[in-house]
């Protein structure tokens, strides 16, 4: 069994606000912590652009999927990025995630084409050229293609 870090820490640190907590530390992980990953990608990549996003891990599943695993979402209403907690394992290369992170950040500053009344297209020519700004594009690429495996049933 795992164990869990810095629990009392964080009870102690705050003991009044549950709502305030769950937002502020849901982005610690186990192996990763989001926020600081998501604070220097939008520095270096953003300009400091993507401003009051909360950045956290989603719900961990009860069982892995069969075929479509998803890395990250971001719900532009409420301004939430959230990765899958699968994510948070010591086999997952730092620069991995920070390529799922940035892909959802990206979201954010790249606009949708509409294509029809209900259709879009998210992943534009634009949005796609900009994704390979990422400095480890082509290693997250192909990490991706060679593990992803390892993320289904
Ligand atoms: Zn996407």
């Amino acid at each position: 069994m795992a164990k869990k870090k810095k629990k009392t820490k964080r009870k102690l640190a705050y003991p009044k606000l549950p709502m305030q907590r769950h937002l502020n530390l849901c982005h610690e992980g186990t192996h990763f912590d989001l926020r600081p990953m998501f604070n220097d990608l939008n520095k270096r990549y953003f300009r400091g652009r993507l401003r009051g996003y909360n950045v956290m891990w989603g719900r961990r599943r009860k069982h892995r999927p069969r075929e479509n695993f998803i890395f990250g979402t971001i719900q532009e209403e409420d301004r939430v990025i959230r990765i899958n907690p699968a994510l948070d394992q010591p086999f997952v290369p730092p620069w991995f995630l920070r390529y799922v992170l940035y892909h959802e950040m990206l979201h954010s500053v790249v606009p949708d084409e509409t294509l029809s009344p209900n259709r879009r297209r998210v992943h534009t020519e634009e949005f796609n050229r900009r994704e390979r700004e990422f400095r480890h594009y082509r290693r997250a690429r192909r990490w991706e293609e060679e593990n992803l495996s390892r993320f289904l049933r």
